[in-house]
């Protein structure tokens, strides 16, 4: 009798198991159902960097590469196959392509649809104008980890050749202060050549730009003076945090806030860098740009005021302040949310010269609605932006009516220019991907 009892809980527990882990699949299938038909509407995104493609035919839909995956909602189980349902969030870990069991995944750059232009590297990093590299993400390769290395490789190529400074001109000047940038100018600091680093924003690049307290995996990372850092997963704070140690323990400079807008060779072979800064002359230049690529603009007069910034890093600094945000894209509504959930501002507004945020992932455009509902959120249709003024904004409509609205901070986020541009001024080779490794 017992036995039968016993068998009988066993069975049952096993139904009830079968049944939860069912509905769990059901709802998260349902979810990448969704997201899919997002993607759809959204037109072929072509995640920034390296990115995996399943082999529908090979894939048994064991959901090891969305367990792998450090980012998660990157990829979904739908319909017993693996999808990348989030383009976007893709960061080129390729965990989910050594999680595989089958090994359906395979690593890419662009889609068959819509190529990714990469600058063509040999492999010390040198583009074809002699003197010039390209290092990290700018050149294909997420991951800081990568950067870190790729950054010291350049550098370590620069050190054991020729090219050296003329007169008081730099041996190197290194663009982009982000892993690649900050590795490559330790190792040259290290080897004792002349160096300057500029940076347009941030010491730290894009890992600045992380989400509060994002959980970052590094693996070990290895700083020419500074060091090994071991730990292998960091919060963003932490990696903030190291990126401050270097610069106090090596006595890394950097020139924050110069944008360098221009390169050109020189009459003796080496190269003019043009930055908002100044002009200087170098031997080699080390290009560490990352792919976030330049914010666009709005070209309308006062966008040089101080209250403009085209992101939001910490929302904080909104706080009392009347704020309006400018575009329409989910980069520009997740601002505004940013600014609801932290930034105690006296109120947040939005402009999109559309009339509907068709462009945003379903959950934003969900979020606006009841953020406007709720009245926590003014949202401004059809409207431009005309003037920018300390106290106001002015904004006009379709109809081309005028309007004015009070305004102490803008944050426009309407988009960027690839870095490629620069490059491609420069002479340096590009290759377009589709969808090949
Ligand atoms: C949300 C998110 C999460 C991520 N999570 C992880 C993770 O967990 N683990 C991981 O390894 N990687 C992660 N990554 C990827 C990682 O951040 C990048 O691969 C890495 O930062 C690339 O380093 P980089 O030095 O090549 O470029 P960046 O870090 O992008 O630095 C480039 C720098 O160049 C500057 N710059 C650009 N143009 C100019 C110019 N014309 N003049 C002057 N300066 C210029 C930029 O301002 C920037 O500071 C993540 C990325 C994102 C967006
Ligand atoms: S490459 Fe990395 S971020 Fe992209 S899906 Fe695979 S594990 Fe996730």
């Amino acid at each position: 009798m017992t036995t039968w009892i016993l068998l009988g809980s066993i069975v049952a527990l096993a139904l009830a198991f079968n049944l939860f882990w069912r509905k769990r699949e059901q709802g998260r299938t349902e979810t990448g159902r969704q997201e899919l038909e997002e993607l759809r509407a959204m037109g072929d995104i072509v995640p920034a960097s390296i990115h995996p493609v399943i082999d529908p035919i090979r894939c048994i839909g064991s959901g090891a590469c969305v367990y792998a995956c450090p980012e998660k909602s990157v990829l979904t189980v739908v319909n017993g196959r693996g999808v990348l349902t989030n383009p976007l969030g893709c960061i080129g870990h390729g965990a989910c392509a050594a999680a595989c069991p089958v090994q359906a995944i395979n690593l890419v750059f662009g889609t068959a649809k819509r190529g990714l232009e990469l600058p063509h590297v040999d492999p010390d990093f040198q583009t074809n104008q002699p003197g010039v590299y390209i290092v990290g993400e700018l050149g294909g390769m997420g991951l800081i980890r990568n950067a870190v290395s790729q950054g010291r490789q350049a550098a370590d190529h620069v050190v054991a050749g020729q090219r050296r400074a003329a007169g008081d001109s730099l041996d190197a000047l290194v663009v982009g202060a982000g892993p690649a940038g900050t590795s490559a100018t330790l190792r040259l600091m290290e080897a004792g050549l002349r160096v300057l680093l500029l940076e347009r924003e941030a010491f730290g690049g894009t890992i600045t730009h992380y989400p509060r307290a994002k959980v970052v995996m590094t693996g070990f990372l290895d700083f020419p003076v500074y060091g090994r850092v071991s730990k292998r997963k960091m919060s963003k704070e932490q990696l903030v945090a190291l990126w401050g140690d270097i610069r106090e323990k090596t006595g890394l400079q950097v020139a924050v806030g110069e944008l360098v807008e221009k390169i050109e060779r020189a009459d003796d072979g080496g190269w003019l860098v043009s930055s908002t800064g100044g002009v200087f002359k170098t031997a080699n230049v080390l290009l560490a740009l990352g792919r976030r690529g330049s914010p666009r603009k709005l070209d309308v007069p006062g966008e040089e005021l101080s209250k403009v910034v085209y992101r939001v890093i910490e929302p904080d600094v909104f706080q009392d302040q009347h704020v309006l945000v400018v575009g329409g894209g989910n980069a520009a509504v997740e601002s505004a949310f940013a600014l609801l959930d932290g930034g105690k501002c006296a109120s947040v507004t939005i402009s999109y010269r559309k009339n509907n945020f068709a462009r945003c992932r379903q959950p934003n455009r969900k979020r606006v609605a009841a953020e406007v509902e709720a009245g926590r959120l003014t949202a401004l249709m059809g409207t431009q932006v005309e003037e920018i003024f300390e106290d106001r904004v002015t904004l006009r409509d379709a109809s081309g009516e005028q309007s004015s609205v009070r305004n102490d901070a803008l944050v426009i986020q309407i988009g960027g220019t690839a870095p490629t541009a620069l490059l491609q001024d420069v002479g340096i080779e590009i290759v377009t991907k589709y969808g090949e490794a």
